[in-house]
């Protein structure tokens, strides 16, 4: 009997295995379609300062548009794009469509929204990282002083002397870097110094629970003053109430991204509410 039970076993875990990897390889054989057919979009999410209560900033975040499957997400194909040697060129494609998006913003009078643009952490360790980025925006026009480029901390601190090569050449280059994610890598503070960033962002882990007394909160308000302390811009990730934002407010916060404010949004509809945001303080500003 347990015999049988072993095969039968067995043979459920072949089964569902293999049903796995068909389901992975339909999932891989449509990325590597998916360029082509133009199934890729950028969506924006604004970053908020909490001082001035204005748009200073959006993150571009990829969403991919399957026929069939609806909308993946990138937690789901990113991994998979980098496992399979994909990633270079998708994260061509968005730094090619987010420069092109700051070029039109540049023409509607949006120059000084910064766009974030995320790093995976496998194109960070191409040798020709660096070049590539450089011929994208001498093709696009763009200007690095509006773009934030995001590397987590994890992928930072995994390579951390090769990141402070980089990040210094990117630096040179008049982008702006971000640490992304943070709080849930292992930093060393000795690395942290060295990297040549201006903002930290706050993974939204510890930003969750901000509101009841837990580690979590701790964790975030230490951050902010670690931040503070090196001299670098500190936001917010996954703000979703009001609660967490007072109490972001109160230790100092620089910024904020989440949806409380607003969801990551097509390029038009993000365009039209900060203008609409611009239009209401305009009309709320006391005449002089
Ligand atoms: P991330 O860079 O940390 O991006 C923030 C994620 O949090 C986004 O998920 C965003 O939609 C989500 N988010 C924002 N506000 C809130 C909130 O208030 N509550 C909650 N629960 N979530 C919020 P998304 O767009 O699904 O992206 C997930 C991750 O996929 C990103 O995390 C980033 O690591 C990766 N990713 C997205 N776009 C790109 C890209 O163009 N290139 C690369 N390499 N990675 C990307
Ligand atoms: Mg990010
Ligand atoms: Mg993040
Ligand atoms: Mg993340």
């Amino acid at each position: 009997a347990a015999q049988e039970k072993g095969r039968n076993t067995y043979q459920f875990y072949s089964q569902s295995m293999n049903v796995a990897l068909a389901e992975r390889l339909s999932l891989e054989s449509d990325l590597r379609q998916a360029l082509e057919r133009s199934e890729f979009v950028l969506y924006y999410q604004p970053q908020v300062d909490i001082r001035r209560w204005e748009v200073v900033g959006v993150e571009a975040l990829i969403r991919w548009q399957h026929p069939v499957r609806g909308m993946v997400s990138p937690l789901t194909f990113i991994p998979l794009a980098e496992e399979v040697g994909l990633i270079d060129q998708i994260g061509q494609w968005v730094l090619r469509t987010a420069c092109a998006q700051q070029v039109a913003w540049r023409a509607y009078g949006l120059s000084e929204i910064s766009i974030a643009i995320n790093l995976s952490g496998v194109q960070f360790q191409q040798a020709d990282l660096v070049e590539s980025i450089r011929t994208i925006v001498r093709e696009t026009g763009a200007n690095p002083a509006g773009l934030e480029l995001e590397l987590t901390e994890s992928t930072a601190m995994h390579d951390a002397e090769n990141a402070v090569v980089v990040f210094q050449q990117l630096k040179a280059m008049g982008f702006s870097l971000s640490i992304d994610d943070f709080g849930t890598g292992y930093s060393s503070l000795a690395y942290l110094k060295r990297f040549p960033i201006d903002t930290i962002k706050i993974d939204r882990a510890f930003v969750k629970d901000l509101a009841s007394e837990s580690e979590q909160a701790a964790i975030a308000i230490a951050i902010i003053a670690m931040a503070h302390g090196l001299k670098l811009r500190v936001l917010a990730e996954g703000v979703e109430t009001q609660p967490q934002l007072d109490i972001l407010r109160n230790q100092g916060c620089d910024a904020i991204q989440g949806y409380f404010f607003s969801h990551p949004l097509p390029a038009d509809l993000v365009e039209q509410l900060i203008r609409d945001l611009r239009a209401k303080a305009t009309h709320e500003r006391p005449a002089a």
